[in-house]
């Protein structure tokens, strides 16, 4: 199969381009920089589409960059990479004479608004708790396809992941050399519910997506199954024990909230049980469903 992948150059789209080329399928990416194997988004904007079966869109500046501080400026970028990049795919897939079977767009369980006790599944409401939930649901409702194109032939998944966990980006390779150095420790209260999948995972997700041409639902929760009980401490004490060393120094919330401004402090200081209810019931099995197993992968 043909698949394209917007921001298809980064972390999720490093692993999802090498799975699905292990997989005999074809990869092309959009890019902001033109490049050998790559497609500009000005490309699709002013020649459309080219021919695929699935069109995927990973673009988006990273959110939780320490290193650019919460300006007006940055909260701009954030929002528009994710929603402009996803308004010229929908675009450019509703004028297609000859549009994908599969149109999945990845954003992230922060639709849903932040609870110690709540448990959410793909059908519980959403989008207006914070900054981050009203983006989600903006950004879920530029990626529809206007009815009259609407037809079986692209089917729109809208994949809600929680943290990916992987070796060469996110947030696990950030978090580990405090632990290392033993000077790791649960974020704020560590009660807040960790989220989280196993970026195998959630390739082997994203794929079953694209080679079922979407069928898998039109909203799928990517989180593993263990996540709905997994709290900030939970991930402590499992990465502490995976590495063998003590994690007993706690990150005050304080020093969340100077560093990552108050728009950004909850990403990291609250969160969401989520349930990956339909995900389960389209028939994917989990490679890593709980926090020993996946860590035991990524640091071997
Ligand atoms: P990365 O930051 O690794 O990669 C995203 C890609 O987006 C980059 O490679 C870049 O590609 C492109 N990009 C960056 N800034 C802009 C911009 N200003 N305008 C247009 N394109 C831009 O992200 P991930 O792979 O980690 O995540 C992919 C998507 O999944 C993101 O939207 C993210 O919000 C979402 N997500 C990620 C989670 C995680 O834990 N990693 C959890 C939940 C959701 P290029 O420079 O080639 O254009």
């Amino acid at each position: 199969m043909k698949v394209l992948i917007g921001g298809g150059s980064g972390f999720i789209g490093q692993s999802l381009s090498k799975l699905l080329n292990n997989r005999g399928h074809n990869v092309s990416i959009i890019s902001q920089r033109p490049g050998k194997g790559r497609i500009t988004w000005e490309d699709i904007s002013k020649k459309g589409l080219p021919p695929c079966d699935a069109a995927v869109n990973l673009a988006g500046e990273n959110v939780l960059n320490p290193l650019k501080r919460w300006t007006e400026a940055f909260k701009q970028e954030v929002i528009s990479s994710r929603i402009e990049t996803t308004r010229t795919l929908t675009q450019a897939i509703s004028k297609s004479s000859n549009p994908p079977r599969s149109w999945i767009l990845v954003t992230g369980v922060g639709y849903y608004p932040p609870s110690q006790t709540h448990q959410y599944s793909e059908e519980s409401p959403g989008g207006n708790a914070d900054f981050l939930s009203r983006l989600v649901r903006d950004w879920e409702q530029v990626a529809e396809l206007p009815p009259s194109i609407n037809k079986p032939s692209t089917q729109l998944v809208r994949v809600r992941s929680g943290v990916v966990l992987g070796r060469d980006g996110g947030a696990l390779p950030s978090m580990l050399w405090p632990f290392r150095l033993c000077l790791g420790g649960p974020i704020g209260s560590g009660n807040q519910p960790f989220p989280w999948i196993h970026i195998e995972d959630l390739c082997r997700l994203l794929c079953q997506c694209i080679e079922q041409g979407g069928s898998s639902g039109d909203v799928l929760n990517a989180v593993s199954p263990s996540a709905v009980k997994d709290t900030n401490s939970d991930f402590t004490q499992a990465l502490s024990m995976a590495l063998g060393r003590p994690a007993f120094l706690p990150v005050p919330a304080l020093a969340i909230k100077a560093l990552l401004g108050e728009d950004r402090a909850p990403m990291l200081l609250e969160g969401q049980r989520v349930v990956p209810q339909k995900t389960l019931q389209s028939g994917f099995t989990f490679l890593y469903p709980d926090l020993k197993s996946a860590l035991a992968d990524l640091l071997k």
